[in-house]
């Protein structure tokens, strides 16, 4: 089964892509994803990650998307 039209759970925008994002659980395009490489923590997102696999935690919800906001988010 083919999805031509998919809808970004970020822009909510058509897409034939999605990708899942690597702060949360959102299914998003390539250029919502292209904003989450560029973004500041997308390294702290991946690192976070990688330890929940380390620790066998399987869908790892991810450190949540700060949607702009990069001030407040507590480094648990
Ligand atoms: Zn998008």
């Amino acid at each position: 089964m083919v999805f031509e039209n998919q809808i970004c759970d970020r822009c909510h925008r058509p897409t034939v892509t999605r990708i899942m994002s690597m702060f949360n659980l959102d299914m998003i395009c390539p250029a919502c994803k292209e904003d989450e490489r560029k973004h500041p923590l997308y390294e702290l997102a991946c690192q976070k990650e990688r330890e929940a696999l380390q620790r066998g935690v399987r869908n790892f919800p991810g450190i949540g998307w700060p949607a702009g906001d990069h001030s407040d988010l507590a480094d648990s």
